[in-house]
Formats: C-alpha cells, structure tokens, sequence
C-alpha cells in the first residue's frame, strides 16, 4: 500500500494573502517532495458570515489534523468580530513562540546594506497585553491584564536556547523593560538569568527594551538571537524588518507543541491587493521555513537559495528600493522556480539542525511557594470625591477593620497622603489597605467585610489582593 501524501492546511487568507500563498505553493510544487495541500478558509469573509473568531469549525478541524499551517495575512475588521483571527488562532492551538528572522539579503539595498545583519527575534505567542483582556472600570478609565507566566517564560527562553544552538549562533539577548514593570517583564529577564547558564556555548546579555531599540537602529550587527515578551516582540520585529528591506522579506514561524503555523510577518496590504504587485518573498522563505521543520531540509534550502539567487540576478519587485521595472508577485514566483537548485554566490547554503522544542509540561503547572501571607489589599473606586475627603470618608467608615488606609493613587501618583504636588485627576481612585499594627491574619471574612463597608458610600470595581509570598512582597510598591 502506498503511503498516503502529507497534508498541510493552507489559509490563503486576505488582502494579498491568497497572491503570495499561490506563489510559495507553485514553489513547493516545483521542488520534488510531496505534499498535499488543504485549502481552508479564515479571515475576513468568515467575519462576514457573522462567524466571531473568523475561523470555520472546518479550518480548526483541518488544522488539528495536519498540525501545520501555511497562511496568509488576515484582516482584522474593525466594528465586528470579537478579536483579530490571527491571535486567536495562535491561542487556540497555543502556538507560544513566534520566530521571526531577517538577514541582509543580495540585492536588497538598505541604510545597512554591507553590514551582514542576520537577526532573530523569538517573540514570546500567547501571553502579555496580547491576550486581550481588557475592561472599561469607569466610563472614563480602561484597563488592559498584563499576565506573563513562569510557564511561558520558561518556553520562550528554551526556545530561544535551542534555536540559537541549532543554527550554530554566538549570542543571545533578553529584552524586557524590567526595570518599570519588575514582576511581569522582570519574570521574563529572572527565567532568562536562570536558564542561560545551561547553555555555555551561547552569550547571554539582558538588554532594556527601550535601548534594545536604539542599538537596532544604530548598530544592528551587535544582535544575533533577541528573545522578548510578545507585545515587545511584535513591535521590535517590524523594526528589524525594516532594517533589511521591509516587510515584504519577513518570514515568521508560529510554534506550538502540537500545531506549527508558517507565515509571512505583513499584514493583508489591501491598498496593493489584486494588483499583482505584492512581494511574496516573506511568504516563500516562510514556506522554506515550514519544509526545515517538516525534516524537508534540502528542500528547504533549495527554496531559500533559488530566492536569493533570484534576488542576486536583479528580479525585483516595486516595493524594493531603487526598481525601475518591477516584476509582478507572479513573475517573481516564476523567477524563483527557474532557480530552484542554484546556489546564491553571495549568501552561500548554510546549516540548519533540528530545533529541539522545549518539553511539553502536561496538567496544571504550578509554582509552589513555601509560605504564604496576605498583608492588604488594593479597592479600586469611582469617585468624584478630592483625595483627601476619599481618605477621610474611607477611614471614618473603617474605624473597626483590622485594615486602615495606607494610601491612594490616582493614575499612578500617590495623592493620599499628599505630596504638594499637582496631579491632573480622574474619577478612578486606587485604594490600599494594610494590616493594623497588631493584626497578623486577614481572611477572606474581613476582605469581604472591608468590601461591603466601602460599597455602602462608594462605587468599587476591583480588588487586587497584596499577597507575600516565602516573605517577599508579590506586589508593586507606590513608586510617587
Ligand atoms: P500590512 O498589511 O503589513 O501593510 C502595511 C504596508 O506594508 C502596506 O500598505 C504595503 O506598503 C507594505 N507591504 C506589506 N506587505 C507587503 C508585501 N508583501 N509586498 C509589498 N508591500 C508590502 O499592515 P496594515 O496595513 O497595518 O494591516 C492591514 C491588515 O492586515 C489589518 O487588518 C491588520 O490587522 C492585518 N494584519 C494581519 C497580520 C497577520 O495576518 N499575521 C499581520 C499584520 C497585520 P505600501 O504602502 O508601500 O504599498
């Protein structure tokens, strides 16, 4: 019995996706492995259909069948739908690491043509302000949960390890903005610290997100690897696309434990949709990506070589620097398959090993703590009232709690007790509450107790718990 072909889903997707997808496949065809292509739908017309997630039951079927994806861009409708279809494919199948290279590439003239960059940003997926969990707490004040995971955090540094060790790199860097947000990016830069030391081979550098920023732009070539939290890493990667010829060259891969998805790291470009003028050259190497993690290294490498020759002998789109004559989306394809099998001269074959994916942790991972205490609590409360009648009002009804007011914050600025200074204030007042001198335990009785007190005079809309955990604060200090 002849073994039967390997499936992959194909989304074609929007805008330009459904031209730059028809252009890899044509290439994958041309090479000489075999693979079957199933073609699913997602993205825009799904919205239109009045389907939320803009993702058919049919296309998660495909997906968990075939466990990897080659797509195009999709849209994200403003005004209908409930998230960008893009996020919520990657939590579904909990593709936690995006992995997005860029490298100067022959024939793309750049500010920095001549300096060799070859750069990867492993963005951490599924985590951080990405997970979209927003909340209006008051007609005037909106909230966005920044969670980050030791679980993830864990992940994405492993990733970053192992790629940078399977493809024979010198460095990588951690960038987080750790010294604002010292929990959550503070997680990502202590996981870093911690693993790093398991991989001698590689230096490793923590870098601030800010200044990682800078060094891009004004020495590039210092950075190999950079692994960061998933906002950071969306932004810092269009950055480095840009740095090497724009989006049109940035491939991106989407890993998962179980679901790989491969695509381009640009948008649906509608303003040169249908107009044969997009460059599929993100979407091919994305391709070439997606054949080295099916084991197809050979040709993968064929694909990436015949690109690069391509671009060598002067084949260029319009969005290329400098093009006279463009070649249209499909030209460029065909240019590409003419060269399936030649080598680049000036960009030669190199050597890609199998990434090793950092395990799997079945169940529930927790992080266990030895002690545990509860020293306050934060109430967030809607108030017209000025600072220092909130904090009176609040202590007067709270003369028999064991908690007393210790401050109030309003946008961040500590204006109980005030400092002088003035503070342009909203109707959104942070309320913390410590123990009484004396008071050892507080219990889920007092909070609620505490709770019912204030909501009898005030609007509350949120408690956050001030938790210690092996005798260290689990929670920001006032910082002004
Ligand atoms: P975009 O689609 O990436 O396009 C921005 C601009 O970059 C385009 O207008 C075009 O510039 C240029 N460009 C992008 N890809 C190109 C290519 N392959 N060839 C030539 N030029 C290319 O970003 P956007 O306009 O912000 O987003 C459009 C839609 O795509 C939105 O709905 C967004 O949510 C969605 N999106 C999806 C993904 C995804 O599916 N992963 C990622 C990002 C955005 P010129 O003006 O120079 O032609």
């Amino acid at each position: 019995m002849t073994p039967a072909k390997r499936k992959i889903t194909v989304l074609p997707g929007d805008g330009i996706g459904p031209e730059v997808v028809d252009s890899a496949l044509a290439i994958i065809k041309a090479t000489d492995i075999d693979l079957e292509f199933e073609k699913c739908e997602a993205g825009a017309r799904v919205f239109q259909k009045g389907i939320a997630t803009g993702i058919p039951k049919e296309t998660i079927q495909s997906i968990e069948r075939n466990k990897v994806v080659l797509k195009g861009p999709l849209e994200t409708p403003i005004g209908y739908g409930n998230r960008s279809a893009n996020v919520t494919l990657r939590a579904l199948f909990e593709t936690y690491g995006n992995i997005r290279p860029v490298r100067e590439l022959p024939g793309v003239q750049t500010a920095f043509t001549g300096r060799a960059l070859d750069i990867v940003i492993v963005r951490e997926n599924v985590e951080d302000l990405y997970a979209g969990i927003e909340y209006m707490q008051t007609p005037g004040v909106a909230e966005s949960l920044k969670l980050i995971s030791c679980e993830g955090c864990e992940k994405i540094v492993r990733l970053a390890f192992s790629y940078a060790v399977a493809e024979g790199r010198k460095a990588v860097h951690c960038a987080t903005k750790s010294n604002i947000l010292k929990l959550t990016e503070g997680l990502l830069q202590h996981t870093f610290e911690e693993i790093a030391p398991q991989y001698p081979q590689i230096t490793s550098k923590h870098i601030l997100i800010d200044n990682a920023a800078h060094q891009l732009a004004m020495r590039p070539e210092q950075f190999d690897v950079i692994v960061t939290t998933n906002m950071n890493g969306d932004i810092l990667s269009d950055l480095t696309s840009g740095l090497t010829g724009g989006l049109g060259f940035a491939p991106s891969a989407n890993i998962g434990n179980d679901v790989s998805i491969f695509e381009a790291v640009h948008g649906s470009a509608p303003d040169i949709a249908g107009k044969n003028k997009a460059n599929p050259t993100a979407l091919i190497l994305s391709a070439a990506m997606m054949l080295r993690h099916l084991g197809e290294g050979k040709a993968a490498n064929d694909v990436e070589q015949a690109v690069l020759v391509t671009l060598e002998s002067g084949v260029r789109t319009s969005d290329m620097m400098g093009t006279e004559k463009p070649a249209g989306t499909s030209e460029f394809a065909q240019a590409v398959i003419s060269n399936l099998g030649k080598t680049s001269k000036l960009s030669p074959r190199k050597k890609y090993n199998k990434v090793d994916l950092p395990p799997y942790h079945a169940g529930v991972n927790a992080v266990p703590a030895k002690s545990r205490r509860l020293a306050g609590l934060d109430v967030y409360i809607e108030s017209t009232m000025e600072p220092v009648q909130l904090a009176a009002a609040l202590d007067e009804s709270m003369s028999s709690s064991p908690l007393r007011l210790e401050m109030i914050t309003n946008r961040g600025a500590i204006v109980f007790p005030s400092s002088g200074r003035q503070v342009s204030l909203v109707d959104h007042y942070r309320c913390r509450f410590v123990l009484r001198d004396g008071v050892t335990r507080l219990g889920d009785e007092e909070i609620l107790s505490l709770l019912s007190t204030v909501g009898h005079s005030h609007r509350w809309m949120h408690v956050e718990k001030l938790q210690e955990f092996d005798g260290q604060a689990a929670y920001s200090k006032s910082q002004i």
